[in-house]
């Protein structure tokens, strides 16, 4: 099978391998790392190289904390606004909403304080607003968007230049997957589920001066001053899922780093828009061209709006082909095609066939 789930999705062959290799017996401990106390020298270490090479990884300056919490990315949905907002008496954020987790992102913090949107409510996702159209407050204590909107496909190719006001960015789909400056953002959040890892562990990055105004009522789990003094241990952390990540950042590295991800993320969803490019009409891809998504692609087969038949024919044959989650989101229907790290080149290949031969035989 090829997973192209858009998450928990498919990590690399040789982690899992490891991880297994591994798992009765971690480094000649005699235990497993899920037996192993949070507080022994073994996980210290483990949790001290996974942070190491993250920070090599995306050259992340002494100035930011990491800090790998629970509650995946809806969790920090709420540690955002109560740990940020205080940072202007305003109490009050601007969120950009470009898609379906962003806006759940706005009407999370919403219960904290003032969000101001600064592009007007729409029902489809599948532009991003030309930032000269931006209503921004200069008094906001914080800046908010979604770096890769999972289910719309919506991607930020480039960083919003925002003047004095902290940038906060959810990059839960697309961590790792393109060269970032840390210095232009105030906060990073990011599920592992996609790129990084495996489920429940959540990874911040976060610039020290914005730590430490949590909102009395921030649950301490959440609180990331709490997080950062006690480097992620404050409680018991999701400690397997930390030693996952580890390993994806271990092999990043060893593949030849995030500027070799971003090349296969380059070529990979290339394969994809080209060949929607050049269908004459048999797939679309509803998306304005400079947003388009490299990790989640959505595509409607038939018609702009989709064909019902059609795409239930494809996701069918695809299942059968061994073509893991390919259907859409139920809220946006369609093909939803995910290129995450882990997915190879050659694997796309093998799916640009199938559906080249798809469309081979459904066009008339
Ligand atoms: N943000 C983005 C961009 C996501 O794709 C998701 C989940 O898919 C979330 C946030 C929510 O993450 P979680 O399910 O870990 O709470």
């Amino acid at each position: 099978v090829i997973n192209f789930s858009a998450g928990p999705a498919k990590l690399p062959a040789s982690v899992l391998a490891h991880a297994q290799k591994e798992m009765l017996d971690h480094q000649d401990t005699g235990v497993s790392v899920m037996e192993m106390s949070h507080r022994s020298s073994e996980f210290s270490k483990i949790l001290n190289s996974a942070e190491h090479k993250l920070r090599d990884l995306l050259a992340i300056p002494q100035n930011y904390k990491i800090l790998f919490l629970q509650g995946g990315g809806t969790g920090q949905f709420s540690a955002v606004p109560l740990n940020l907002l205080p940072l202007k008496p305003s109490l009050s954020a601007d969120y950009l909403v470009t898609g379906s987790w962003s806006a759940k992102a706005a009407q999370e913090a919403e219960k904290y304080g003032t969000v101001n949107l600064v592009v007007p409510k729409t029902k489809k996702y599948t532009s991003i607003p030309d930032p000269s159209t931006w209503k921004l407050n200069p008094e906001a204590s914080y800046f908010y968007y979604c770096a890769n909107e999972t289910i719309d496909g919506v991607e930020f190719q480039y960083i919003p230049e925002i003047n004095g006001v902290p940038i906060v960015c959810d990059m839960s789909s697309n961590m790792l997957t393109r060269h970032l400056d840390i210095n232009k953002f105030g906060l990073i959040f990011a599920g592992a589920q996609k790129n990084i890892g495996c489920a429940g562990v959540t990874l911040v990055i976060i610039r020290e001066d914005l730590i430490g105004l949590a909102m009395k009522i921030c649950p301490v789990i959440f609180d990331y001053q709490i997080q950062a003094g006690n480097n992620s241990l404050y409680n018991t952390p999701p400690t397997y899922g930390i030693y996952i990540m580890g390993l994806v950042f271990n092999w990043i590295d060893e593949e030849g780093g995030v500027k070799k991800m971003e090349e296969n993320s380059i070529k990979k969803s290339n394969l994809v828009y080209n060949l929607i490019d050049s269908s004459e009409g048999f797939y679309h891809c509803p998306l304005d061209k400079d947003c388009r998504s490299r990790m989640n692609l959505p595509i409607r087969i038939g018609s702009l709006q989709g064909h019902e038949t059609l795409e239930k024919q494809f996701s069918e044959e695809a299942t059968k082909t061994g073509y893991l989650q390919l259907k859409g989101h139920r809220s946006v229907g369609g093909i939803r095609v995910s290129l995450y790290n882990a997915v190879t080149v050659e694997e796309t290949e093998h799916l640009v066939g199938f559906m080249t031969a798809f469309m081979e035989r459904n066009r008339h």
